[in-house]
């Protein structure tokens, strides 16, 4: 959100008529590593520029490239429009000619990139790209103004020129059809589950974007991060570690966490989301609906906040040595205020689910939840 309200509009004001240099773009980059910090390679700058479309996140980083040809076309199409318009084809023509016909082949040679990269070469350039998307600018802007004929009425003019730049950025950042479907399914292999690797693929793809619109970004984001291997667990970095929940039955693993016990043992208490061991994996990589749920409208929304509380808690417990039981599952349940903070259907879901599963009575004290150990009372406050 900050990258694209305060960093892009910046950037952009330079880049209505300039290309962005290689230099500008690595920056870019290394701006987005950093935005999105977690096991390495766990996704692309593509990945980072599509969430919205591709994976039903509220918002996306925006491509610097894309947005800056996109702007350009707003220029090309927009700019000097009374007087005819900038007529940057002509200009382009009348400039490549000039330098042809010119007697100082050593200046041209020398000064090539400057008059390469000049402002009616660069809004040529970018209606090439556009061509390339699938349409022309005239064209794009032709179908935002309804093909109405012309002249057009003053409110159909501004709609088209409010729209022109985000329209041709929405086209040049469009992936193929099935591109984030392909992308599920590579992350996919580490898992081993049980089906055919495409069609797991496209569950998983359309739970993904429904838990889009029913959680808070925060829910969704760490739902896209477990499927596409973000958490940086001790396997990924190819060191060997005990369970982070302290379970004592298994290893510092993604595919061990979404089937800890004692993360399935909070979600039965608390969310009323019973999963077996056997189906877990299945289950919280969105590819199988929990057997005993068959039915439950917010059973897509309990297994998100899932798997965001053990993604949060794990978060929290990477570098802490080993928890008790009672510890831990306080850490647990203060990542589950986090998930439904501010959120009054998630709060009245999670309300629900503890009556359901406690028949109306509150959940039973734990044997150490009244007078926890002396030594860890206060860092736990
Ligand atoms: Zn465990």
């Amino acid at each position: 959100m900050y990258f694209n309200v305060f960093v892009m509009p910046v950037l952009l004001f330079v880049a209505q008529l300039e290309e962005p240099p290689p230099k500008v773009l690595a920056a870019i980059h290394r701006v987005l590593v950093k935005a999105s910090p977690g096991a390495a390679k766990w996704c692309t700058e593509t990945d980072l520029n599509s969430m919205q479309v591709e994976y039903g996140a509220r918002f996306s980083f925006r491509s610097l490239a894309a947005t800056a040809v996109a702007a350009k076309i707003r220029v090309g199409c927009w700019e000097a429009r009374a007087g005819g318009g900038l007529r940057a084809s002509e200009a382009d023509k009348s400039l490549q000619a000039t330098l042809l016909r010119s007697e100082y082949v050593c200046r041209c040679i020398r000064w090539s990139s400057w008059f390469g990269s000049s402002f009616p070469g660069n809004l040529c350039r970018a209606d090439e790209q556009l061509r390339a998307a699938g349409t022309s600018s005239r064209r794009l802007v032709e179908k935002l103004g309804k093909c109405q004929p012309h002249p057009w009425p003053q409110d159909v003019t501004d709609r088209a020129r409010k729209n022109t730049q985000s329209s041709a950025y929405n086209l040049l950042n469009k992936r193929p059809q099935g591109w984030a479907e392909e992308r599920i399914r590579t992350k996919f292999n580490c898992w081993r589950l049980a089906g055919f690797p495409r069609i797991l693929a496209r569950e998983a793809l359309s739970r993904l974007r429904l838990i889009g619109q029913r959680t808070p970004p925060r829910v969704h984001a760490a739902v896209w991060s477990t499927l596409f291997g973000r958490w940086l667990t001790a396997r990924r970095t190819g060191k060997w570690g005990a369970c982070r929940f302290s379970c004592g039955a298994g290893s510092c693993d993604v595919t061990h966490y979404v089937a800890c016990p004692r993360i399935r043992k909070f979600a039965a208490d608390n969310l009323d989301l019973r999963v077996s061991g056997a189906e877990a994996r299945q289950v919280f990589t969105l590819t199988e609906h929990p057997a005993d749920h068959n039915g439950d409208a917010d059973i897509l929304v309990k297994v998100a906040l899932a798997v965001f509380v053990a993604y949060r808690t794990f978060n929290s417990l990477r570098h802490a040595s080993h928890l008790s039981e009672y510890e831990t599952r306080r850490a647990l349940s203060q990542a589950l205020v986090e998930a439904t903070r501010g959120e009054a259907t998630l709060m009245q879901l999670v309300s629900k689910a503890r009556a359901k599963r406690w028949g109306g009575a509150a959940p039973p004290a734990e044997p150490d939840a009244e007078h926890p150990p002396a030594c860890r009372r206060r860092r736990l406050r």
